[in-house]
């Protein structure tokens, strides 16, 4: 049942005389290594940035920690504590980094790199800033490599606009707690010790709505839907996240909105399908066009080309046709079209065609079918060999 638990300097291997500074350095380097994005299915990582996110909590709050250094973990005890219990990890692990920390091989992977590599930026306080927001869309082959602008439709907490976000009922305003009389935090003797806890009614807020609006009940922002055109830049793929900053839900009391994330899912084509930036085809020709030679009109997504391809063309010859593939979303240039011809052998002959074709293999020698001949050459040594 209750596990033994770790030293909380000693799980952010920093000294007892840290300073606040080098504790939130040592969490979120150890927050990165063990967050369980970097580390899916691994349970001790897990576990691990559970305990380093409650140190965390402890030591970088100055009354909590001078707690845990009198009493030790008896000090966040239950009986004594009340059953507040530690905040979400990943609460924590967003309020140090901001959100938005993805975390995958994503167009917006290199946010995590900034996360780590972006300064602390200044403290928000108690502002909680509205969630992220994630939407899956749908779009054709088509309107992928070509790009588009798509309107899309989802529910989200925005802005009360009953109350403009401010929670309160028109014409009134907030009040000092009468909880804690606007201190924002209440002490409770439990045992022999003293704890400050913040304050149930005003979450450490000190003041609270005198008359709540009665859309959001004094939540600033109610679920509302929205509407939002997106532009989908050309050459996207499959999994790609687009990040609409501030698009997310609106924060509480005036707290900056969270983002919204923009899944793509790109639809199979009947013809082509996609290799990287190129595109690639497979079109069947007749047994006649592969001998004989000639032009053939290809598809292409705005139209077609028209492809001349030498005769002899053997089956599963691919041709490549010079930048009409997909556009590099990066800018990168464009990519080329990929047509592979596949020789379809004729079936349902008429008894004209039959008797052209036997006259035709009739006439056929060594050098009209010279893959044939050298495999039976290799075949007679083979077997006179063996
Ligand atoms: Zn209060
Ligand atoms: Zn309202």
């Amino acid at each position: 049942m209750a596990k033994i638990k770790k030293d909380y300097y000693e799980l952010l291997g920093v000294e007892r005389g840290a300073s606040t500074e080098e504790i939130k350095k040592a969490y979120r380097k150890l927050a990165l290594k063990y967050h369980p994005d970097k580390n899916p299915g691994n349970k001790q990582a897990e576990e691990l940035f559970k305990d380093i996110s409650e140190a965390y909590e402890v030591l970088s709050d100055p009354e909590k920690r001078a707690a845990y250094d009198q009493f030790g973990h008896a000090a966040f005890d239950q009986r004594a504590a009340g059953p507040t219990g530690f905040h979400d990890p990943f609460e924590i692990f967003k309020e140090v980094f901001g959100s938005g920390t993805f975390f995958g091989d994503s167009l917006f992977g290199s946010l995590f790199e900034e996360a780590f590599g972006v300064g602390v930026g200044g403290k928000r306080g108690k502002q909680q800033r509205g969630a992220d927001l994630r939407c899956d869309l749908k779009i054709s082959f088509e309107e992928a490599a070509l790009g588009c602008e798509k309107e899309i439709t989802f529910t989200k907490l925005d802005t009360c606009p009953g109350c403009e976000g401010k929670g309160y009922a028109p014409g009134s305003g907030m009040i000092s707690c009468p909880v804690c009389s606007g201190s924002g935090q209440i002490r409770s003797s439990k045992g022999f010790f003293t704890i400050a806890q913040t304050c149930p009614r005003c979450h450490g807020a000190g003041a609270i709505i005198e008359k709540p609006c009665l859309r959001c009940h004094g939540e600033g922002r109610i679920k509302q839907t929205a509407q939002l055109k997106v532009k989908i830049p050309p050459g996207i793929d499959e999994g790609y996240r687009l990040r609409l900053s501030g698009h997310g839900e609106s924060g509480i009391a005036g707290a900056p909105p969270g983002d919204l994330y923009v899944v793509i899912h790109v639809m199979p084509h009947e013809l082509f399908s996609r290799q990287g930036n190129d595109l690639l085809c497979e079109m069947p020709i007749s047994f006649a066009q592969a001998a004989l030679g000639g032009e053939i009109s290809v598809p292409t997504l705005t139209g077609h080309e028209i492809l001349r391809i030498p005769p002899g063309t053997q089956s599963g010859k691919i041709f490549r046709l010079r930048h009409k593939g997909i556009a590099d979303i990066h800018g990168h240039g464009i990519g080329d079209l990929l047509v592979k011809v596949h020789v379809e052998v004729p079936t349902h002959l008429t008894p004209t065609q039959r008797s052209l074709l036997e006259a035709f293999a009739a006439a056929c020698d060594q050098k009209t079918h010279p893959q044939q001949e050298s495999f039976f050459e290799k075949a007679k040594r083979f077997f006179r060999s063996s």
